[in-house]
């Protein structure tokens, strides 16, 4: 989001009076640490200031560089002049009636809207507590699955590296204002601070189309001196990209891969996703074959089911033959509803079916009923209706 210009008069002996950034500077987000580093020694700066500039950012999200007190006066004002810290206008912001799910929406440099969503889990007997950032890597997709509201907007462009990573800052800002809102209520010490714990590349857009983008985003992510993700925290969906698949499985990075299936055959797979003509089932399991050897990763297969469409017993048992001996892990998900889409959720009784007979096959599976329906949480679902609303 982008920081509206300081109005304040000199606060403070550290306070900054040039103007702030705007949106029209190149976002410092766009660079690697490498990069900057170079870019802040070329300026004439130390390589510590360069490491102080990264934690401003991306340890402790400063709202603007101005805030960004372990940094001197004037470096801090020669930021101002050269970069925006962000690329991101928030245009919408909306949380779930049970308070879990909020999804914002930001409009970029030339318009163009991009969701991300926030889910907040609690600890149950397995896990501990968890903030995960659902983001966006294209604004729009090119792949038109049917069943998906993204796929029905046509691709308009890839994201920016800054663009990607912004997300993800917007959300740990969100996330640490809500702990040390736990803070000051005594729920929590301050050593606590936990902010986004899990980032999940399942928002707009198909992150293996923009390859090159994503790499250099999950690395910033995972930068231990920033944003500190965990690679194994960090999930990438993808549609089914072949090539892409198997160029991922010899980045030697430790994310999880989810392989967005929904179909046990080629029949029923071609029906609503068209990659199905390009890469189809048999190719596409032969390179989550060649990813798990290499990578020793299990891989997760989204299955969104399809009312009377994909949901049968017959094509449960199918799916488990398909994925027999493949380390890997199910997630049923009833379908999010989309306005043009003809498609109707299948029963938690009818998924429960479906998932007994992958279980005959020893596959292990999850139902998912999907986070935040009253506030159009589904891919793509947002930006649709604030097209409507706003007229963008
Ligand atoms: N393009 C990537 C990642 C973004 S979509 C991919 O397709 O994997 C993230 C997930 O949401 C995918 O598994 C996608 O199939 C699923 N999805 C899309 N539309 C949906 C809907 N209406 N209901 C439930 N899941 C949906
Ligand atoms: Fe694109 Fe994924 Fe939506 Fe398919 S499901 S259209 S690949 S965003």
């Amino acid at each position: 989001m982008t920081t509206p210009p300081s109005t304040s008069p000199d606060s403070g002996p550290t306070a900054v009076d040039a103007p702030e950034a705007t949106a029209a500077l190149p976002s410092i987000l766009e660079h690697s640490r490498d990069k900057l580093t170079s870019i802040m020694l070329e300026l004439g700066e130390k390589k510590f200031r360069a490491d102080q500039l990264w934690r401003s950012i991306y340890h402790e999200t400063a709202e603007s560089f101005e805030d960004m007190s372990t940094l001197s006066k004037p470096f801090r004002k020669s930021l101002i002049e050269k970069y925006s810290l962000s690329s991101l206008e928030q245009a919408t912001f909306v949380t779930s009636a049970d308070g879990t799910t909020s999804k914002a929406l930001y409009k970029l440099h030339d318009d163009e809207l991009i969701e991300t969503v926030l889910m907040r889990y609690e600890a149950d007997g397995h896990r501990r507590n968890r903030k995960t950032a659902c983001i966006s890597t294209q604004a729009g997709c090119a792949l038109g699955c049917t069943f998906c509201a993204t796929g029905q907007q046509g691709l308009r462009r890839n994201l920016t590296v800054g663009e990607i990573v912004a997300q993800v800052i917007e959300m740990q800002r969100i996330a640490h204002r809500e702990d040390e809102a736990q803070v000051a209520e005594g729920k929590r010490t301050t050593g606590e601070l936990q902010g986004v714990t899990n980032v999940v590349f399942m928002g707009m857009g198909e992150p293996l189309a923009n390859y090159r983008n994503v790499m250099s985003a999950i690395r910033v992510l995972n930068d231990g001196q920033g944003l500190n993700i965990g690679a194994r925290h960090i999930t990438v969906s993808t549609v089914g990209l072949v090539p892409q698949i198997l160029q991922l499985a010899d980045e030697e990075l430790q994310i999880n891969l989810a392989i967005s299936l929904h179909a046990p055959d080629n029949a029923t797979r071609s029906q609503t996703m068209p990659i199905n003509q390009r890469y189809p089932v048999q190719e596409l399991i032969r390179a989550c074959h060649t990813y798990a050897d290499k990578t020793k990763r299990r891989i997760f297969f989204e299955y969104v089911l399809l009312k009377e469409q994909n949901d049968s017993l017959e094509q449960a048992q199918k799916l488990g033959r398909l994925l027999n001996g493949l380390h890997c892990h199910v997630n049923l998900i009833p379908v999010n509803p989309t306005k043009e889409g003809s498609f109707e959720r299948t029963d938690l009784a009818t998924a429960k079916v479906f998932q007994s007979g992958l279980k005959q096959y020893g596959i292990p599976s999850t139902v998912r009923m999907e986070k935040g329906i009253d506030i159009n949480a589904g891919c793509g679902q947002l930006r649709e209706r604030a097209v409507e609303i706003l007229g963008a």
